[in-house]
């Protein structure tokens, strides 16, 4: 089965009873670049794509600011299912789900995964501990949520960790196109 259906139909966590829908991502199957959040939200639950609330905005301005286009990046949450009330996902569920992140990211083979927030980040860091045969870049930010939650508008720029990750994204845009890629597997 395809990676999207497997997602569509998993039952491997709790969160299986209260979805709505999976999420499984959006963006380009010739990324170079993954960003993932945490878990989608009601909205995304509802439209199928991950981002697409008031941190997806603000995510978005990110990425113009970085000058991603569209076939740059593809984005995803290490948990695919909404779960209730936005609760931070559990050990339980963010373990069940991090098989689907490695899967996308063998498949894929982004040369950059950029987590989004602490979830992320350390979901990022059991895979890269479980499966070491992938190689990727690690850039890292805290989540866009973060930031509304504290106040800031949807037009914030985090000038500083942005630059950062330009400078990697800069230094390796010319090598990052990638051939070798499993996109048959995902759809
Ligand atoms: S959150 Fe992940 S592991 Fe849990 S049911 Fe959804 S796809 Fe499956």
């Amino acid at each position: 089965m395809k990676l999207q259906q497997q997602i569509a139909t998993c039952k491997e966590c709790s969160l299986q009873f209260s979805r709505n829908r999976a999420v499984t991502s959006r963006g380009s199957t010739t990324a170079f670049i993954l960003i993932l959040g945490e878990a989608p939200g009601k909205r995304e639950a509802q439209t199928g794509k991950p981002f697409t609330g008031p941190a997806g905005k603000l995510l978005d301005k990110w990425l113009v600011y970085l000058e991603l286009g569209l076939n740059d990046y593809m984005i995803s949450n290490i948990v695919k299912c909404h779960p209730p009330d936005n609760a931070t996902p559990t050990s339980e569920q963010r373990m069940a789900c991090l098989i689907y992140t490695y899967l996308q990211i063998k498949y894929l083979q982004p040369p950059i995964v950029w987590p989004l927030g602490s979830v992320a980040q350390e979901g990022v860091r059991i895979i890269k501990r479980t499966w070491p045969e992938l190689t990727f870049k690690l850039v890292k930010s805290k989540h866009p949520a973060y930031y509304l939650h504290k106040g800031f508008g949807h037009e914030y720029i985090l000038e500083e960790e942005l630059s950062k990750i330009r400078r990697i994204i800069d230094g390796e845009r010319n090598n990052l196109r990638n051939t070798n890629r499993c996109l048959e597997e995902y759809h």
